[in-house]
């Protein structure tokens, strides 16, 4: 099959032919309908996360169909998702206190395991799920990963109906994010570079939107960070009410900045990191998607085209998500 494939110490994508997967016990063998690009997989790329297998297989936000290890609830031929999570051992003290995000020993798509810039891949059938007809493959693969985790980060967050939150960051989980927060009649406030950003988050209900300098003209509840940088985590707490919470949706930070406690975390307020994600956050959130009908905003690559993909989203040269369809 084809794919495409990462080698420790390059920075890029070979796309070659190589061995379709082969079935482990309790795994399904899907036929790749789309993947979405996601910033992790240019974490991967450039090293700022620890290489965890040779000749590795990228991509962790799949629409698949299955094609072989159908099980009564998974049929031939149903469509399902597949996210970052691939899998868990179910028995460590995380897993047993049902915090399976933080797994000991968890299964990473596209990381661990191979993943889904490509036309086939294995995954575990208890890491699957159906995806709602409501919305096609192009619009459900973004959501597998920026959107489950966009989701799971309002969660960490506290973020309550009617809330005031602040989106630090505009980019794929940002814009979905926001869709679920207009349906909570959350008041959001956007701070971002880029001025198709602005735009975009101006045209999707943003109540205030500025730059990534600017500060939003209240105190918030509630803030999520996007960017991998430690600065912009700094800027959302000081724009905090006492008590508010920042959860930081990134995978990998430069750095932290030292920072004045008794001006900006005093009062009781937190920074919270987002790990993972759980099956109940991809579940509850799908059902989210299709109910408010969410339509993602996506550019579309082909698989050969999967090295400009990740260039874009490094750029931050798009507006909503990157998606290759293999
Ligand atoms: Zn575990
Ligand atoms: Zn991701």
């Amino acid at each position: 099959m084809k794919a495409a494939v990462f080698r420790t110490a390059k920075q890029s994508l070979h796309i070659e032919e190589v061995p379709k997967p082969r079935l482990a016990p309790g795994q399904l063998f899907l036929k790749v309908r789309a993947c979405g690009v996601c910033r992790t997989d240019l974490h991967i790329l450039e090293g700022d996360l620890p290489p965890r297998k040779n000749a590795l297989i990228p991509g962790h936000q799949i629409v698949g169909t299955v094609e072989i290890g159908a099980t009564s609830d998974l049929p031939v031929g149903t469509r399902v998702g597949v996210s970052w999570m691939g899998g868990v051992d179910g028995d460590c003290p995380y897993c047993r206190r049902g915090l399976e995000n933080l797994c000991d020993s968890p299964v990473f798509t596209g990381y661990t395991v191979d993943g889904g810039y490509a036309e086939y891949v294995a995954a575990r059938s208890d890491f699957v799920y159906s995806l709602p007809p409501e919305i096609d493959d192009l619009h459900a693969a973004p959501l597998l990963c920026a959107g489950i985790i966009g989701f799971r980060s309002l969660r960490v967050a506290g973020v309550e109906p009617g809330d005031r939150v602040g989106l630090f960051g505009f980019g794929a989980s940002a814009h979905l994010v926001i869709a679920v927060l207009r349906s909570w009649n959350c008041e959001v406030y956007v701070s971002t570079r880029g001025a198709s950003h602005r735009k975009l988050a101006d045209s999707l209900g943003a109540k205030w939107v500025g730059s990534e300098t600017d500060k939003p003209p209240v105190e918030l509840d509630r803030a999520i960070t996007f960017a991998p940088s430690g600065d912009v985590v700094i800027a959302a707490l000081s724009s905090l009410r006492k008590g508010g919470v920042v959860a930081i949706n990134a995978i990998h930070l430069d750095r932290m900045p030292e920072f004045d406690y008794d001006r900006l975390l005093w009062g009781e307020r937190q920074i919270r990191s987002v790990a993972n994600m759980t099956r109940s956050d991809a579940r509850d959130f799908l059902r989210i998607a299709a109910d408010i009908k969410l339509q993602p905003k996506v550019t579309v690559f082909s698989l050969d085209q999967a090295n400009d993909a990740l260039s874009a989203v490094k750029k931050d040269a798009l507006d909503g998500a990157a998606v290759i369809l293999p």
